[in-house]
């Protein structure tokens, strides 16, 4: 058997049914890449220029209302608009277009201009998490929308372009690459073991344990197996659930604890308000029950070593496969100590 801390291997992804290159060998090499400006300074409770701001106009003159919880509106800029008329073209099988009809919605978790989900206090964030299932429920019962992204871009890193702690919402007729192939993989699964993937992989990851990071009553944080990202984790529900609209009130506020715990503990991680990606994947919204889903949500964080040294996607990663240098077990152990 090989030495999964020492020897280059691949590890399999079920859910995407690719593959990632593991160098573990590689993580004592010098660094004479970019760094990043250190961290943006403290941001002020309210800030009069920004356009998520209670009170403060946006694009096109627009005026946002004191809201004093949550607040969500349809994106200025959206990159989907819902009037689109379905169309398709198809040129030999070779150019191939849709269009593609949606809705994009931005959804505020605080009036508080420098309130991360870290900071949140849990009754606060169970506010945002019963918007996200009133967002999700409302969308889904368009016949036009098909699949709901919630997805929130944490830090200039990863090309936010506003400090305000806020995730969007973007819904659309088709289904998305991602969710497309994770959907597929996990149908495959259950016609061929007759059980849910990801029920039987958390159960595996509750039993070696090496790789939780949090953990509470409903939801579960680990840095899956074939992680990609350094510090990459999956956030799961422990019951068997396709969607964020079948959870009860409990699990609700466990999502919102989970968070809370996660991303706090990656803010412990190199001492910086944490950069990410964040979001969920579940059941589309087009009239199937989809009982192979399994709701879980990724987190998908840049950096690397520091709050200034990131991992980039390129060159190998971009022409070939992902690759990684720190092994899940070691980032998962990494983050627990914190
Ligand atoms: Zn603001
Ligand atoms: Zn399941
Ligand atoms: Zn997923």
């Amino acid at each position: 058997m090989f030495d999964w801390k020492q020897d280059p291997h691949r590890r399999y992804n079920p859910l995407s049914r690719e593959w990632v290159l593991v160098s573990p060998h590689r993580t004592q090499r010098p660094w004479q890449g970019q760094v990043e400006k250190t961290a943006p300074p403290a941001q002020p409770e309210y800030d009069p220029e920004c356009y998520l701001c209670p009170g403060n106009s946006r694009a096109g003159g627009v005026r946002n209302p004191n809201y004093t919880t949550t607040f969500v509106f349809d994106n200025d800029f959206a990159a989907l608009k819902p009037a689109t008329p379905l169309d398709r073209f198809d040129r030999d099988g070779l150019l191939i277009a849709e269009t593609e009809p949606g809705i994009c919605r931005v959804l505020c978790f605080s009036p508080k201009h420098n309130l991360t989900i870290a900071n949140m206090e849990v009754a606060d964030l169970r506010t945002v998490v019963d918007a996200w299932v009133a967002q999700y429920q409302e969308l889904a019962a368009n016949p036009l929308i098909n699949y709901v992204q919630i997805f929130e871009n944490r830090g200039a890193m990863m090309g936010a372009s506003n400090p305000h702690p806020h995730c969007q919402i973007w819904s659309n007729h088709s289904i998305p690459n991602q969710i497309a192939k994770e959907q597929a993989a996990q149908l495959a699964w259950r016609e061929e073991h007759g059980a849910c993937l990801l029920c039987q992989y958390l159960a595996l990851e509750e039993s070696a344990r090496d790789r939780i990071v949090e953990e509470n009553e409903s939801w579960l944080t680990l840095v899956p197996f074939w992680a990609v990202w350094p510090f990459e984790t999956m956030v799961i529900a422990k019951r068997h659930v396709p969607s964020i609209d079948y959870l009860t009130g409990a699990e609700r506020t466990g999502l919102a604890d989970i968070l809370k715990r996660t991303t706090a503990r990656y803010d412990r991680l190199f001492d910086v308000s944490f950069p990410y990606s964040m979001g969920f994947h579940q059941r589309p919204t087009d009239g199937g029950t989809h009982e192979e889903w399994h709701l879980h949500l990724h987190f998908d964080p840049p950096l690397l070593r520091s709050a200034t040294v990131r991992k980039f996607l390129v060159g190998y990663e971009m022409l070939a496969m992902p690759q990684r240098d720190i092994t899940p077990e070691s980032a998962a152990e990494r983050l627990r100590a914190l």
